[in-house]
């Protein structure tokens, strides 16, 4: 099976940090500035599958992940999801949001909908300073 996050994750975004048992990416769709993925490397569908020093682990990197996203967005939320529908590796999507927004609008942005407005060169600068601060 075709996998893209064992193949070619950088088509499905920016790479931002790595260790030896997961990615975290920030995604290409730009719904909303910071959408970030966090990634488990091996195929598994479930935190549930793992063993807790790797859930752990995983936790520790989203709560770092988290408040670099919301430190560098202003934004007072952070909306999380966990699908698994188009690849076998369990992956957490964090979006920052403001606090503002209605249940319509968070939707809006989980389906991608939206698009955050700045220019490839602010992106490129944005991205730059997520790496700086996970490093
Ligand atoms: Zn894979």
């Amino acid at each position: 099976m075709h996998c893209v996050f064992c193949h070619e994750p950088r088509g499905a975004g920016e790479l931002i940090f790595e260790d030896e048992k997961l990615l975290v990416l920030l995604h290409n769709d730009w719904a909303v500035r910071g959408h970030a993925m966090i990634v488990w490397k091996e195929h598994v569908e479930n935190v549930a599958d793992l063993a807790p020093d790797d859930y752990a682990h995983f936790a520790a990197i989203h709560q770092r992940v988290e408040k670099a996203l919301l430190d560098m967005t202003h934004a007072d939320r952070a909306i999380l999801l966990k699908l698994g529908i188009v690849t076998p590796h369990l992956h957490l999507h964090i979006y920052p949001v403001s606090a503002s927004l209605d249940r319509p609008r968070v939707m809006e942005i989980i389906d991608g909908k939206t698009v955050d407005a700045m220019s490839d060169e602010q992106r490129k600068t944005f991205i730059e300073e997520l790496r700086q601060r996970l490093a």
